[in-house]
């Protein structure tokens, strides 16, 4: 299980405090290229970390804007991690295709992903199997508007033959001047466009990430753009509540009395008016943030909240092997050479509570001391056992963070 980050932006959002440089194609192929270099390193140097998480056998590239980089770059990449955790290579271009070699090529691939298939069931039983055209179960890149517009039906195809099976696109919001203040680089027409290119090249599992909680953001505004997305019908959608960030622009203006951050009641009736739109279309909520269609849980995301071990190779990318918490530096010309923390077995379990009691399945009972969840659940309302397991009840899951709190 691997997370792939890519520090580049073609320029900053207004609430985003990520670390990532400023770059553009035309201007940064060298960096690129350096990049591309250093990362492919990385995954050859930690290959024994990588074997370790291969039982989930998931690549995700994120941070800041991957669609910026090449097909060529991103191959590289992929090609990387899969020969790590002992897939079969991405699919060379059919230009450099022999018919025998694609025989070899397709048999190899058959057999892994039968392979895979069997793993996969066993460690995720409740998930469908999505078949993957390269090595991994689950491959998702993150991607912006504005590049799939620019680069057309050909880059997302090229995407596909990378064995990409999932693509994550930061839509927002469809409303243009919500969008210009966050300062993205798309409006809502190029979402829609970029949305039907996706489709058209093939995509068949599209998540699209919404924000609210903004001060300025109409109950009426939030309702006309879930309206529209759930017209696309994506296969997945996140909702982020917007949150203020020291380093970032927005914890800027709010500092200078520029930005009045929107209220608890606002926030909490945005969120509501998710949750009732969505489950109303058929989407499943399984964390806090996240809903799919059935059978389209994120299998990387659901990993992460279940504690299981992942691998980061790039800048400021965050790896984890069960009991250890490391993390590269925030730079690009020396990423390498990660600090850490050890998490105590108190620690250990307090993070399974709070990471499980965002999600639908919850924690096992036993989790927690007899005592604290007799408290709390005294009403039934906050949290309720049922099966063994301890749930918050979706309609509190805004204010999770209070229960949790007490609940630890
Ligand atoms: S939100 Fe994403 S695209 Fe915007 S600056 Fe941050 S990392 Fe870059």
């Amino acid at each position: 299980m691997v997370y792939l980050h890519v520090p580049f932006c073609r320029s900053f959002c207004t609430y985003c405090d990520f670390y990532s440089e400023v770059a553009c194609r035309e201007r940064d192929a060298q960096l690129f290229e350096s990049y591309t270099e250093a990362v492919c390193a990385e995954a050859s140097r930690r290959r024994d970390e990588i074997e370790a998480t291969r039982d989930l056998n998931t690549l995700y590239i994120g941070g800041g804007t991957p669609s910026v980089l090449p097909l060529s770059h991103l191959r590289q990449m992929a090609a990387a991690a899969s020969l790590m955790t002992g897939g079969v290579p991405p699919e060379p271009p059919a230009s450099l295709r022999s018919d025998a070699s694609r025989q070899q090529l397709d048999g190899a691939r058959a057999l892994w992903r039968t392979e895979r298939k069997l793993v996969f069931r066993q460690t995720c039983p409740e998930n469908n199997f999505r078949p993957s055209a390269g090595p991994f179960t689950e491959f998702t890149i993150e991607v912006n508007p504005e590049d799939i517009v620019e680069k057309g039906v050909e880059y997302v195809r090229g995407l596909l033959e990378l064995g990409v099976n999932r693509v994550s696109m930061g839509v927002q919001s469809l409303d243009d001047g919500i969008l210009r203040w966050m300062n993205r680089r798309h409006d809502a027409a190029h979402a829609r466009q970029a949305f039907e290119i996706l489709r058209r090249a093939g995509v068949g599992n599209i998540s699209v990430d919404l924000i609210f909680g903004l001060s300025q953001l109409s109950e009426a505004t939030l309702s006309e753009t879930v309206r529209e997305i759930l017209a696309w019908r994506p296969e997945h959608i996140s909702a982020y509540q917007l949150s203020i960030e020291e380093g970032s622009a927005l914890g800027r203006l709010v500092r200078e009395g520029r930005y009045t951050e929107a209220t608890q009641e606002q926030c909490a009736a945005q969120y509501r008016l998710l949750c009732d739109a969505l489950r109303a279309a058929g989407y499943l909520h399984y964390e806090i943030s996240n809903w799919a269609l059935p059978g389209f849980e994120a299998i990387h995301n659901s990993a992460y909240w279940s504690r299981h071990p992942y691998v980061g190779l790039g800048p400021a990318a965050h790896s984890f092997d069960g009991k250890v918490r490391r993390w590269n530096k925030d730079s690009l010309s020396s990423f390498a050479g990660s600090t850490g923390e050890s998490l105590s077995p108190a620690e250990i379990k307090e993070e399974q509570i709070m990471l499980g009691l965002r999600t639908a399945k919850g924690v096992p009972a036993e989790l927690l001391e007899a005592t604290k969840a007799a408290e709390m659940l005294a009403d039934g309302r906050l949290a309720r056992v049922a099966d063994g397991r301890l749930r918050i009840p979706e309609d509190h899951w805004f204010v999770s963070d209070d229960i949790i709190a007490e609940l630890i």
